[in-house]
C-alpha cells in the first residue's frame, strides 16, 4: 500500500454506520492493485446526522466516488443532482459518481444479481421470477429484472412494515416497466406453490436463513421445487442456507449471494475506473464459490 499512494491517488468511500466489518475496501483495494490504478478505498462510519456534511467534504475534495449502505441508502438522494433509473424507481441509492462536481447517485444491487446469474450462464430475460422480500436488497433486484425484461415478477412478503414497499415497488414495475408484477402474502403458502411451479426461476431476497434466521426457511417442504427450477438465496453468510440445501436435494441449480455481493461490487468499480474488475482473480483471492 505504501507504495502505491501518491500525490495523485484518488478516493473512494464507503459511508455508512456500523461499517467496520465490510469486506468492501478489501475487495476494492486488491482489485484496484491487480489492475495497477491509482485509488485508495476508505470506509468512514457516517450515519444520518453527518451524511450532508460527508457530501459536501466528496464535492470539496473532489471525491471521485463512494459506495452507500445504511442507514444512509434512502436518504443521501436529497443531497445528490441527479439518480440513475434504477435507484430512482428504488429509492435507494448505494453508489455515488461524481463526474466533474455532479454527482450521481446508482444502485447497483440489482445489477450485481442480474449480473451474477449471467456469470453462472442462466438466461432471465422473457421469463417469470417469483421472488420472496420488499427490502432494500429485493426492491433492487425486483426493479432491475423488470428493466432488464424478465417479463413477470410474482413478489411475495410477509404483511410487516416492508408491505407497503412492497406495493409501490409493483405500482412502478407495472407504470414504467414492460414487465407485469404482483403482489402476494407469504402466508399463501398454496399460492406461493403455485407461483413457483409456473416460473423459471426463484429468489429469496430476506434474511430468512442467516443469523438469526440461520437454518430456517419459509419453503415447507421439497414439494416446492422441481430439479429444473433455478433456486437462488441472496443470503452469502452462510454461503449454503436451509432452503438453497432443500432445493439441491430436489437437484435444482442454485446459486448463493456471493456472486450478487461480488457483482454489485463490479459495476460500482466500472462507474468510478472506467475498468472491469478482475472478476477471475476476486473469486479466487476472496474465495468465492456459487
Ligand atoms: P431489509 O431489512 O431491507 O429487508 C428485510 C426483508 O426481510 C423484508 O422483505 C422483510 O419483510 C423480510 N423479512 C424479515 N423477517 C422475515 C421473516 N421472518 N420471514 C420472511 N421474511 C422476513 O434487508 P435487505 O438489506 O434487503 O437484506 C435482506 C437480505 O439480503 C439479508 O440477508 C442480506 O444479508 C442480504 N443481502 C445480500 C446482498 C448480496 O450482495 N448478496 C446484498 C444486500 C443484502
Amino acid at each position: 500500500m505504501a507504495e502505491r499512494i501518491t500525490g495523485h491517488t484518488e478516493l473512494i468511500g464507503l459511508i455508512a454506520y456500523p461499517i467496520r466489518h465490510s469486506s468492501s475496501p478489501r475487495m476494492h483495494n486488491e482489485a484496484f492493485a491487480k489492475l495497477g490504478l491509482d485509488y485508495a478505498y476508505l470506509a468512514f462510519e457516517v450515519d444520518n446526522s453527518t451524511l450532508e456534511d460527508t457530501i459536501k467534504g466528496f464535492r470539496a475534495m473532489k471525491v471521485r466516488g463512494s459506495n452507500v449502505s445504511m442507514p444512509n441508502k434512502t436518504v443521501v438522494h436529497k443531497y445528490l443532482d441527479k439518480l440513475s433509473p434504477a435507484a430512482e424507481l428504488c429509492g435507494a441509492v448505494n453508489t455515488i459518481v461524481n463526474d466533474d462536481g455532479v454527482l450521481t447517485g446508482h444502485i447497483t444491487d440489482g445489477m450485481g444479481y442480474m449480473a451474477a446469474l449471467k456469470d453462472a450462464g442462466i438466461d432471465v430475460i422473457g421469463k417469470k421470477m417469483t421472488i420472496v422480500g420488499a427490502g432494500g436488497a429485493a426492491t433492487a433486484i425486483e426493479i432491475q429484472a423488470a428493466l432488464d425484461g424478465v417479463s413477470e415478477i410474482s413478489i411475495f412478503n410477509i404483511k410487516d412494515g416492508f408491505w407497503e414497499r412492497a406495493e409501490q415497488t409493483v405500482k412502478n414495475i407495472n407504470e414504467k416497466t414492460n414487465c407485469k408484477a404482483t403482489l402476494y402474502d407469504l402466508a399463501d403458502l398454496d399460492v406461493l406453490k403455485r407461483e413457483i411451479e409456473s416460473s423459471y426461476i426463484f429468489t429469496n431476497a430476506t434474511g430468512m436463513g442467516m443469523k438469526p434466521l440461520e437454518g430456517k426457511t419459509y419453503i415447507p417442504d421439497t414439494s416446492f421445487f422441481r430439479p429444473e427450477l433455478i433456486v437462488v438465496d441472496i443470503v452469502y453468510s452462510p454461503a449454503e442456507t436451509a432452503m438453497l440445501k432443500m432445493a439441491k436435494e430436489v437437484g435444482c441449480k442454485t446459486m448463493n449471494g456471493l456472486g450478487m455481493m461480488l457483482f454489485q461490487g463490479a459495476a460500482a468499480f466500472e462507474m468510478w475506473t472506467g475498468k472491469a474488475m478482475p472478476i477471475e482473480y476476486m473469486k479466487e483471492i476472496l474465495d468465492i464459490k456459487y
